[in-house]
């Protein structure tokens, strides 16, 4: 019996030390790709295009891309490893979730450049639940931010919020391309992506779902996708909810 310990335990490091071997050689290889673009087009300039009046800001404007792409990249990583370390600690608050996805929906409809509209299917009544407000606006902002990338033009994302038995179930619906089957158990891996060429070009680092969903592990809570090719994608994620006695919070 000893002896099967020992050896689970060697099979169960070794699963680790591939992780993360794999995950080392994924961020060498996603900052090694903006790196070598970078250093292409400022070869390019110091050879003279520097010069040039149509050249020159053009691939001016490329290294800065690719710079704030290595920036997102490298606070993405910043946020895993802190929430890997063992001493991460959340700050948790009773936070009336409604109101505060309400006001973060606002910040998109303000900033969004994409012809897309929103629906809201939130409760009237006020949710209380346990929250990192920091981190939980993370995980919504990630979500989110997919939602109107992929949306078509004129689409649609809804919002939405229900109780289920002991679970607040938050949603966002959005009507763009949708995640092929085979794919829908990975996205929340990190550095997964369905097409690796599309979503770099789009900007993306591949972990923001892997953000969110140590974010809303670090909860109790779960996440999860569900999706239909052609027609649109769901990402919903459940917190632990208990109602409210009625005059609880008044
Ligand atoms: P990225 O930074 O590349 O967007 P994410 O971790 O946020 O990384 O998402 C992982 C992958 O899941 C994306 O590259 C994309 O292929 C897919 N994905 C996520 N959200 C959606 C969505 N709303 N519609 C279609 N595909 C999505």
């Amino acid at each position: 019996n000893g002896l099967i310990c020992v050896l689970h335990d060697i099979t169960e490091q070794e699963k680790i030390d591939a992780e993360r071997r794999e995950f080392v050689a994924n961020v060498s290889h996603e900052l090694r790709t903006p790196l070598t673009t970078m250093r292409s087009y400022l070869e390019a300039l110091a050879d003279g295009a520097w010069r040039d009046e149509e050249l020159a800001p053009n691939f001016l404007e490329v290294t800065r891309t690719e710079t704030e792409r290595m920036i997102r990249l490298v606070n993405d990583l910043l946020t895993l490893s802190k929430m890997d370390s063992t001493d991460y600690q959340m700050k948790v608050e009773w936070v009336n979730f409604i109101k505060f996805f309400h006001r973060i929906i606002d910040r998109f409809e303000m900033t969004k450049e994409q012809n897309v509209t929103f629906q809201r299917n939130l409760p009237d009544q006020a949710m209380f639940v346990e929250i990192d407000e920091d981190k939980l606006t993370q995980v919504l902002y990630n979500i989110i931010s997919n939602a109107l990338k992929y949306s078509p033009e004129g689409g649609q994302v809804t919002f939405s919020v229900e109780e289920r038995g002991k679970w607040m179930v938050v949603s966002v619906s959005d009507q763009g391309m949708g995640i092929p089957k085979k794919s829908i158990g990975k996205i929340f891996d990190r550095f997964y992506r369905v097409d690796k060429a599309r979503t770099r070009k789009m900007g993306g680092t591949g972990l923001g779902l892997a953000i969110a969903k140590e974010i809303v592990d670090a909860h109790g809570g779960n996440i999860w996708a569900e999706s239909e090719e052609g027609k649109g994608t769901t990402i919903s994620f459940s917190l632990p909810y208990e109602r409210a006695e009625e005059d609880e919070w008044s």
